[in-house]
């Protein structure tokens, strides 16, 4: 096992890392920003580097002085978390070139899934079942029209460099779909530097369900069951549960085998999340593979009763999995539920501020909160606005909503405004108590949460 490690990242990723590293009597080096010199990740780490000026291009995207962090720290690791260098297959690339282990995927699986289009042609070969659409090299925008009036009507545009949901566009007929192409593409342009499209088949009623899977260097490759994460604004998740409502052991497997597949197509090692759009039907269609560890792992740890973090850890230094498929158990219902500093008044607009009170719910075996941050720090406007991730166990559905409800209702934050009565509405709103869940839930029932 490592000596010591060095996580690249700020906020509550970076302190779920070092308790689980701690745990584990592994050294941990923080790295940090101007705005974060206070911050709860850097107090509780061994050792702390600065890295740079507060904003995250001019520091925790510096892949080289990270590097030269860990180097001058003597880490054995990287730790990426998610977000920032964590699915930057070039940083991948340069720690193993410096003889630090990346704690992440082969640089080969990062690059694999970075591009939506190839990684659709890849999960293709494999077998993986895609949703009906065009992911070819061939961007006339004629080809891409045609494709779409042969598939028909709805279909989404997406960015193929694309993700948290920039560069997607609904086009609900063909007269609509020269502007909705120029519009995707102007997005693709200004957020990734790059404006390849892929046009798919729009579901209108999916949920979107993914299946955490793990490999290890020995061959092995297992899934942790699911999570549902169908509860999204503007494609960004809100809240997700573990496991998916109205799950069969049945289709689990199924979706569990086709995660694995996924994964063994490209050589995959360590954490990975294989989101998956579920129809009414039952029938499923690989989206993308998410190659780090997500931020809502939680819930996946919380019914299954493992650490992810020491998963990870483990198979980065040659270890094998902890459990086979025929061990990993299920347990009980989690739901997470992430608190940020933002105004739903106001079009969710991030808010910034210090937070002058703070009082999370108390934790216990059926409540935990991970965050990284504490009373009087401050929320910038240079990261991120998410103040906690409020998970919730219990034995089964109702009763984790119920005590999502009373955690939420408990949490006290001031100093800035906060999604906290916007999440306990929706939480506590009949349809979600029913499961009534798909990818346009809060849109649909925005009358009763609001
Ligand atoms: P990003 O990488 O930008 O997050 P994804 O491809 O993961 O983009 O899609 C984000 C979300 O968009 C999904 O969770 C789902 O809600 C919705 N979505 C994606 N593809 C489709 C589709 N073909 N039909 C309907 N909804 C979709």
């Amino acid at each position: 096992m490592f000596n010591k490690i060095l996580i690249a990242n700020r906020g509550e990723i970076a302190c779920r890392v070092i308790k689980t590293a701690r745990e584990m009597g592994i050294a941990t080096v923080a790295v940090y920003s101007d705005a974060d010199s206070q911050a709860l990740h850097v107090h509780m780490a061994d050792e702390a580097i600065h890295i740079g000026p507060s904003p995250a291009r001019d520091s925790y995207l510096l892949a080289e002085r990270i590097l030269d962090a860990a180097v001058t720290t003597n880490a054995d690791a990287i730790h990426p978390g998610y977000g920032f260098l964590s699915e930057n297959a070039g940083f991948a690339q340069a720690c193993a070139e410096a003889g630090v282990v990346f704690i992440g995927p082969p640089t080969a699986a990062i690059e694999a899934m970075g591009s939506k289009s190839a990684a659709k042609r890849i999960m293709e070969q494999a077998g993986v079942p895609l949703v009906p659409g065009y992911h070819g090299d061939d961007q006339d925008p004629a080809i891409l029209k045609q494709s779409a009036d042969n598939m028909g009507y709805p279909v989404l545009l997406k960015a193929t460099a694309g993700g948290g949901g920039k560069g997607m566009r609904q086009v609900w007929s063909a007269d609509e779909f020269d502007e909705a192409l120029a519009a995707a593409m102007r997005e693709a342009m200004a957020g990734f530097g790059d404006d390849n499209m892929l046009v798919e088949k729009y579901l209108t009623k999916p949920r979107h369900v993914e299946l955490q899977v793990f490999c290890d260097n020995h061959g092995n490759g297992v899934y942790l069951a699911e999570r549902d994460c169908s509860v999204q604004r503007r494609h960004q998740k809100v809240i997700e549960e573990a496991p998916a409502p109205g799950m069969t052991e049945a289709l689990r497997q199924r979706m569990g085998d086709a995660a694995v597949t996924a994964a063994r197509a490209i050589d995959y090692r360590g954490a990975g999340t294989v989101e998956f759009l579920l129809d009414e039907d039952g029938s499923f269609y690989f989206m993308e593979m998410n190659t780090r560890l997500q931020v809502e792992h939680p819930v996946t740890e919380m019914i299954t009763g493992q650490d992810l973090v020491r998963w990870q850890l483990l198979v980065a230094s040659g270890a094998p999995l902890p459990l086979t498929q025929e061990q990993v158990r299920i347990n009980g219902h989690a739901f997470e539920a992430r608190v940020y500093a933002e105004d739903p008044d106001n079009d969710f607009l991030p808010a910034t501020g210090t937070l002058g009170y703070l009082q999370p719910p108390a934790e216990s075996r059926h409540v935990r909160v991970d965050t990284g941050v504490r009373q009087g720090d401050e929320i910038s406007v240079y990261y991120d606005p998410m103040i906690a991730k409020l998970i919730v166990w219990d034995e089964n559905r109702e009763r984790a909503l119920q005590r999502l409800a009373s955690a939420l209702a408990e949490y006290r934050i001031g100093g800035t405004v906060t999604n906290l009565e916007f999440l306990y509405n929706l939480s506590t709103s009949r349809p979600f108590v029913e499961a009534e869940l798909d990818t346009g839930f809060i849109e649909k029932h925005s009358d009763l949460i609001f």
